[in-house]
């Protein structure tokens, strides 16, 4: 098929999303004290309204891919369209102009978890799935952190032994967002115990529904429970669901962590809610303080520089590369402007924040400001972002890593 040129493509686009999706409402001024007061970093439903929801976005990707715009960037041979970046973010563009169902059920499933299928899985496995997971028949999740390995993965161990044509998986995940309205993970295993810690280490596609996969929520302090624990108790997954070689899994996560981290980055953290908290301000009648002034123009700069720094990344993806520390960069950033802004409302509003007392655009910021420290650790810590930094920015000397015979810990054992 001959490729559209981009004005063409967009032609296209707009009539599908005409057709299919109300515009946008223009945004309405905000005013202080109407319409709604959430500020929320998690989504706090019931699992029996998510599931609506996730039912939605679905039904949305699904009328999306059939009309050609779920895989733009993808294979032909798996419903993809292979077609330059470009395009993608121009539908992005123009889709982000419409009202159309939540989408964030897909964040892991089609931003980290499909573009690893692609590069490492088998065949037989991206013929099974990456269609079904663009065009949002298959929800996937990612299956990493333990409660003994979370910032050093390599050190899981949850094991799977080979069984003739078949693996078997026993051990625990935690901290798995989304699983429980999941169809497939992708988990690491342990599949060689002898052999150092990274290379003993293999990928698989799982089935969630598989027999001896029990998924149980975990309550997060904003009240909701966006992720999971989930165990594992022989559960049987096929050859042909191991992603990359026997004992290749770092390399295979590594794909995935590169990913999550170029989903994750983005925005400079916090940006979206400034006229709420300059309207916060006037409200209090702060807006002459000079000490409310300064901090807040310390907030807004803070974002500016990290939504330029972004920038850089984002250019890099444009030209067709990697980015690199650039993500860990805007990761940091991006979660420490939003603690700022957390620290800057508690300033402003007090005990207001601790205790409900029905004044509007109060109380309800403690979902936000309670969401935010989970933003400091998932995708990788604070801590460990700013190694990256120091070590691949700054040039400083490596992190001893907790295996080393470094004197500092020789000196904990
Ligand atoms: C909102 C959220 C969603 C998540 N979703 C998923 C998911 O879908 N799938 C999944 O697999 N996991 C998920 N996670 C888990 C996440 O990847 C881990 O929590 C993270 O990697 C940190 O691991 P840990 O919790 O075991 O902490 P640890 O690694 O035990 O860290 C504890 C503390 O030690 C510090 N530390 C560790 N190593 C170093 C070092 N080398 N130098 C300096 N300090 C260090 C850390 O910064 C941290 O402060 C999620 C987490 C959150 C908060």
């Amino acid at each position: 098929m001959s490729q559209p040129t981009l004005e063409q493509f967009q032609a296209e686009a707009l009539a599908f999303l005409e057709a299919n999706a109300p515009r946008k409402e223009a945004e309405k001024k905000f005013v202080w004290g109407e319409g709604s007061d959430k500020v929320a970093m998690f989504e706090e439903k019931e699992r029996s309204k998510e599931q609506i929801d996730v039912d939605l976005a679905c039904d949305w990707r699904r009328k999306k891919f059939d009309a050609g715009f779920g895989y733009i960037t993808g294979p032909e041979s798996h419903g993809g369209r292979a077609l330059p970046g470009a395009y993608q973010r121009a539908y992005d563009s123009l889709e982000s102009k419409f009202d159309i169902p939540n989408q964030s059920c897909f964040t892991i499933g089609l931003g980290m978890v499909a573009p690893t299928i692609l590069a490492h899985g088998s065949d037989i496995a991206r013929d099974l799935y990456l269609r079904k997971m663009y065009r949002g028949d298959i929800v996937g999740c990612q299956l990493f952190s333990e409660p003994g390995a979370g910032s050093d993965l390599a050190g899981l161990s949850t094991k799977a032994e080979r069984d003739g044509d078949e693996w078997v998986i026993t051990g625990q995940k935690v901290w798995t967002s989304g699983a429980h309205y999941s169809h497939i993970g992708e988990i690491i295993a342990r599949t060689d115990p002898g052999l150092p810690k990274h290379k003993g280490l293999t990928g698989f596609i799982v089935d969630m529904h598989a027999p001896g996969v029990e998924i149980r929520p975990l309550r997060q302090m904003t009240g909701g429970a966006s992720f999971n624990e989930v165990f594992f108790t022989e559960v049987r997954v096929r050859d042909d669901h191991r992603l990359g070689d026997v004992n290749n899994g770092w390399n295979v996560a590594l794909t995935t962590l590169m990913n999550e981290r170029a989903a994750i980055g983005g925005g400079g953290g916090g940006g979206g809610f400034f006229t709420r908290v300059i309207e916060m301000v006037k409200h209090y009648g702060l807006d002459k303080d000079p000490v409310v002034r300064d901090e807040l123009a310390k907030i807004i700069i803070h974002n500016k520089v990290a939504a330029y720094n972004n920038q850089r990344a984002l250019d890099k993806i444009k030209s067709g590369q990697m980015p690199g520390p650039e993500m860990s960069m805007a990761k940091l950033a991006g979660t420490n402007n939003m603690i700022r802004l957390g620290q800057f409302v508690s300033m402003v509003l007090g005990p207001k924040l601790v205790a409900d007392s029905g004044e509007w655009g109060t109380y309800a910021w403690n979902q936000l400001i309670l969401g935010t420290p989970g933003g400091r650790i998932a995708g990788g810590s604070d801590e460990v972002m700013r190694n990256i930094v120091g070590e691949r920015v700054l040039g400083l000397p490596k992190d001893p890593g907790i295996d080393s015979k470094s004197p500092f810990n020789e000196l904990k054992k």
